[in-house]
């Protein structure tokens, strides 16, 4: 595979470091870089990809609003910083993506959101529909309430997360180091930037232990964490600068970037993970016609749910089998057992009468379904 171009993606996750947005000495926000920010996500946009923002800076941001004193800050005054700071940065990228006609719509997340399957399909039906009405999701964790237990920390690790959620093929990491070095850049020995890495072994990551200084160091760690979580879901993964004016032109001109290629495609991956890791908690018998509707490529309706078994809650595995009680898919149920049982064998439409809440018109949606195991 050559190098891979941002052109060539369809679902593209870009994450933006703090100290790119923020000029912390001027107390500022980097407004003009922004905006080119912003223009070149409007390019990508504008040939129908789908972007995502991963935007970190609230707690920067919130800093310099409440000109708090430099340092280190407590748990309750970063989370109150945050508070303060998430506004701004919510208006600014709205304000920066307007300008090309693009509307933002704010995604805040904490660690469960990604990690427990019934809020992580909470979580990626939002952020699906906002790309259906072709908004640009703007992400960041949720600082004012994440507690240490329950924080991801960086917007790396979010960021990767993010990406393989949403099934996007690339995610771009912009901060203020452009790639991955062999030895600490500021050593004075000639450290050799590494342009591509195929697999995130223990020699890269001994390289992300000795590569820079104070911040960067830890920087470099959660990026390869990051790079693992990505790959492993068949997410590529760019570290690039974003010291830069137009980051993510400069990317596809050939700037110096480290690239984490993946040989898995995100799709494949996603579904080997349902249909392989998954234990599953259930199982839904359905008609012949929900089998040839499945075999098409459809999602499972609830009409053609014939009987169901087991106790699973929302977002569990379950095991799809035809009239003959042979298995001929996996799936993540959209709704837990008790519901199933209700809609089972119903139309769509009866959905929000028979619960009493608006549900999904699927029972397993079709992004979620593995059809033709044996
Ligand atoms: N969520 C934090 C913020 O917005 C940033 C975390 C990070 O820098 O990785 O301030």
């Amino acid at each position: 595979m050559n190098t891979p171009r941002l052109a060539d993606f369809r679902r593209i996750v870009v994450k933006i470091g703090s100290s790119l947005l923020v000029d912390a000495k001027a107390s500022r926000l980097n407004e003009k870089w922004l905006a080119s920010l912003a223009a070149d996500i409007a390019a990508l946009y504008a040939g129908k990809r789908d972007l995502l923002v991963v935007s970190s800076g609230a707690i920067a941001l919130g800093r310099s609003v409440l000109k708090l004193p430099a340092g280190p800050l407590a748990l309750e005054d970063s989370q109150a910083a945050a508070a303060v700071g998430q506004i701004a940065l919510a208006r600014t990228w709205t304000e920066a993506l307007s300008r090309h006609g693009i509307t933002a719509g704010q995604v805040l997340v904490t660690l469960g959101d990604t990690e427990e399957r019934r809020r992580y399909l909470n979580a990626r039906s939002t952020i699906d529909r906002l790309l259906q009405w072709r908004a640009v999701p703007v992400i960041n964790e949720n600082d004012t309430v994440a507690t240490n237990e329950i924080r991801y920390g960086d917007n790396d690790r979010l960021a990767a997360r993010v990406a393989t959620m949403m099934s996007a093929d690339a995610l771009v990491l912009l901060s203020d180091v452009d790639g991955l070095y062999d030895a600490p850049p500021d050593s004075g020995v000639a450290a050799r930037h590494l342009p591509r890495v195929e697999r995130v072994t223990p020699e890269i990551e001994a390289m992300a232990g000795a590569a820079g200084s104070g911040l960067s160091r830890g920087g470099m760690q959660t990026k390869l964490e990051a790079a693992k979580i990505a790959t492993a879901a068949g997410t590529h993964m760019v570290i690039a600068s974003g010291r830069v004016e137009h980051p993510l032109s400069a990317i596809e001109k050939g700037a110096r970037s480290t690239w984490f290629v993946t040989a898995a495609n995100p799709v494949t991956a996603r579904k080997k993970w349902i249909a392989g890791s998954l234990e599953p908690k259930g199982t839904l018998t359905i008609d012949a016609g929900a089998v040839t509707a499945l075999r098409r490529g459809n999602s499972l309706l609830p009409v053609g749910v014939m009987r169901i078994e087991g106790d699973f809650a929302r977002g569990d595995a379950v095991i799809i089998r035809g009239p003959d009680g042979v298995e001929i898919a996996r799936g993540l149920c959209a709704y837990d057992a008790e519901d199933a049982h209700k809609i089972r064998g119903r139309s769509s439409s009866d959905i929000d009468t028979i619960l009493g809440f608006s549900g999904r018109a699927e029972m397993v949606h079709r992004d979620d379904l593995v059809v033709g195991r044996e």
